[in-house]
């Protein structure tokens, strides 16, 4: 069913800052318009990227998603005349319902996401945002528990702008530019200049993946995870926030000298699949053959992030339950069989 011309400015919107890997990556973030008692939000699966080129909005019962918020339900009721569509709400949607805002936009910023993950910036990152309408609030698991701690929040200050802890950030306003707006103020006092890392050693990289699964990582930010000793250390040291998680497995594997590609999975990892990429320590990074542009736009993401964090920032990773919880999520497989059809 095509979608109304009001949507125009959403689209216009969502495409714009879903090209954008500063702000997006991949089929992360998500954005959503009130109209009557009709919220529009973005699809689970689909990419802000292709807003303009493709129908990834989807109408929800504005007032049904509140209810379902306050039963504790993540089921959200589809307005009747879409009850016949293939797409499933966003993650999220229950996050865009509760806001009183008419547009929300969650993004993915690597500068909110570096600030984010840091237990050791919190004045600095309050001095950044003063005068703005803000509050910033610790990690909770994306969708429901996510959104019932911003409703709670929300009930007992309102704000603007959500600064979410080891995850992204929200904005909401009264138009799509307003909203647009808003997130460019708090990503341009957010921004960090990224360190400059040594460059890959690819003919190394390239030995080390003959006859494997493996090859060297595309994107030349890629290896400054592994060329770096600091940008190593941060990567091979725990999971930052979920996406990551959700594309790349747990942390990012490093390879020890002397250790063998050819056998994934012996020293790398003490169980589960083989990592969908591993760092070589001082040379750069290597991916699976079979990667998909997911993970790649999640291993540039870390790149981008773990370059913005200073030599002694002290970072926060999301812990071993928590990784778990986002392996074993059913929502989030539903998400990947979504973007695998893209
Ligand atoms: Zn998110």
């Amino acid at each position: 069913m095509p979608q109304p011309a009001h949507l125009n400015e959403l689209r216009r919107m969502s495409a714009r800052v879903g090209k954008n890997i500063l702000l997006t990556q991949a089929a992360g973030g998500n954005s959503s318009m009130k109209h009557g008692d009709v919220l529009w939000v973005k699809a689970s699966g689909t990419w802000l990227a292709d807003a303009e080129d493709k129908d990834i909005f989807l109408p929800i019962t504005l007032s049904g998603a509140r209810a379902a918020l306050a039963d504790g339900n993540e089921r959200m009721p589809v307005a009747p005349d879409h009850a016949a569509s293939q797409l499933r709400a966003s993650i999220e949607t229950s996050l865009h319902a509760l806001m009183p805002h008419p547009v929300v936009l969650h993004v993915h910023s690597v500068n909110t996401i570096a600030w984010s993950v840091r237990k050791d910036a919190r004045d600095e990152l309050s001095e950044r945002l003063r005068g703005l309408s803000w509050q910033r609030l610790d990690y909770h698991h994306p969708g429901l528990p996510l959104a019932q701690a911003v409703n709670e929040s929300l009930a007992q200050r309102p704000a603007d702008v959500l600064i979410l802890g080891n995850h992204g950030l929200v904005v909401g306003a009264a138009t799509c530019g307003a909203a647009q707006e808003l997130m460019m103020e708090v990503e341009r006092r957010l921004s960090l200049v990224p360190r400059t890392s040594p460059p890959a050693a690819h003919d190394t990289l390239a030995q080390i993946c003959a006859g494997t699964e493996y090859r060297p990582a595309p994107d030349p930010l890629h290896h400054a995870l592994a060329t770096d000793p600091h940008n190593l250390s941060i990567a091979a040291g725990g999971s930052l926030y979920p996406d990551h998680v959700i594309f790349l497995g747990r942390a990012l594997p490093a390879l020890l000298e002397g250790e063998d590609l050819a056998l994934p999975g012996a020293g790398l990892v003490a169980d589960g699949p083989p990592p969908v990429a591993v760092l070589v320590r001082g040379k750069g990074a290597v991916i699976r053959k079979d990667a998909n542009a997911a993970a790649q736009a999640l291993l540039t993401c870390l790149a981008l992030v773990v370059t913005r964090l200073p030599l002694d920032a002290a970072v926060e990773y999301l812990s071993p339950a928590k990784e778990q919880a986002l392996l074993d999520w059913d929502a989030e497989h539903y998400r990947q069989q979504m973007m695998a059809k893209r």
